[in-house]
């Protein structure tokens, strides 16, 4: 769509792009505005231990209500705050008020924060990481990281060498959406990592196609074998449960154990898991 008059080149207008363009930048101008507003907070959505069902922590979701549109949600805003760079400052106000809650949980109980690929490739992120442990008071093995398997892939070697600092701070690094994107088998042994997410595509199709069902079982023995912990995401029914359990999958998140709800509320939820055995003897 692109021609030249003369020594210069012209794009033909898009009505359709432009519009997109257009906004998105209003988006972007109403995020700015809306973070020193107030309009952003984060939930959280209990991790559970699936031999049990015991609450593990959290992961803390980011949620916008805009001034007058309403909620937004993060499938829309994450994207293009991710294409102006401005996830950097939600990214900071995540990991900071996520740090502050959860050091007002339970010892016991941890908090994952996701990272956006943007983030990670900034060598920063180490000392923003310290900064809000130190102003929190939160102890580093609370503090889970989640990253999506794309930022992984394009990671560079400084990446990976920001993602082993983080670790050796005593931090746990997820890698999210695992099976989405394009990992190598061989990859994977190169990646500093505790912890793989299976996607929730992929147990979302369990209960009627069995390869997705093979998928997760290679996924997870290959997880053994690297000596990763295991969490399946989107689990929705007792029958998922079931048989991410017999599988052997650690630990799990869905609407089955709880949707993304106030700090307060999970607090009430997370009984700790003695007390739990107790109830279920009882
Ligand atoms: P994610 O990190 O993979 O988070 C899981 C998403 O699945 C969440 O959507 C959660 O509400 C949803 N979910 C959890 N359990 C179930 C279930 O049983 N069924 C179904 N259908 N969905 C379930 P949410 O909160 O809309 O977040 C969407 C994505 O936005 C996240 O995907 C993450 O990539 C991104 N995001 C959210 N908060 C942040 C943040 O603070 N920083 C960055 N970089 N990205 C964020
Ligand atoms: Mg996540
Ligand atoms: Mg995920
Ligand atoms: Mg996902």
């Amino acid at each position: 769509s692109a021609y030249k008059i003369g020594s210069h080149w012209w794009r033909a207008f898009d009505p359709e792009l432009a519009r997109r363009q257009e906004r998105a930048r209003k988006l972007e101008n109403d995020m700015r505005e809306g973070l020193r507003r107030g309009e952003f907070h984060l939930l959280y959505q209990p991790q559970v231990d699936l031999k049990t069902g015991a609450v593990r922590g959290a992961e803390a979701l980011l949620r916008w209500d805009h001034c007058d549109a309403g909620p937004v949600s993060p499938a829309e805003f994450v994207p293009v705050a991710e294409a102006s760079g401005f996830i950097r400052e939600l990214g900071r106000f995540a990991l900071f008020e996520a740090c502050r809650q959860a050091s007002k949980w339970p010892d016991h109980m941890t908090v994952a924060v996701n990272v956006s690929g943007i983030q990670i490739q900034d060598a920063g992120l180490l000392e923003e990481v310290q900064l809000a442990l130190l102003e929190s008071g939160l102890a580093p093995k609370r503090l889970h990281l989640e990253i999506t398997e794309s930022a992984f892939v394009e990671g560079s070697r400084a990446v990976l060498d920001l993602i082993g600092n983080i670790r050796a701070m005593g931090i746990s690094v997820a890698l999210d959406d695992f099976g989405t994107g394009y990992s190598s088998l061989s990859y994977m042994t190169a990646m500093p990592l505790d912890k793989l997410k299976i996607d929730q595509s992929f147990v979302k199709r369990l209960s009627t196609d069995p390869a997705s069902l093979v998928i997760i079982q290679s996924v997870l023995s290959m997880a053994h074998g690297l000596n990763l912990r295991a969490i399946a995401e989107g689990i929705e029914t007792r029958e998922e449960w079931d048989i991410l359990k017999a599988l052997g999958c650690q630990e799990g998140q869905g609407y089955l154990f709880g949707r993304p709800m106030r700090s307060e509320d999970l607090v009430a939820l997370a009984i700790p898991s003695d007390q739990l055995h107790q109830r279920l003897a009882g």
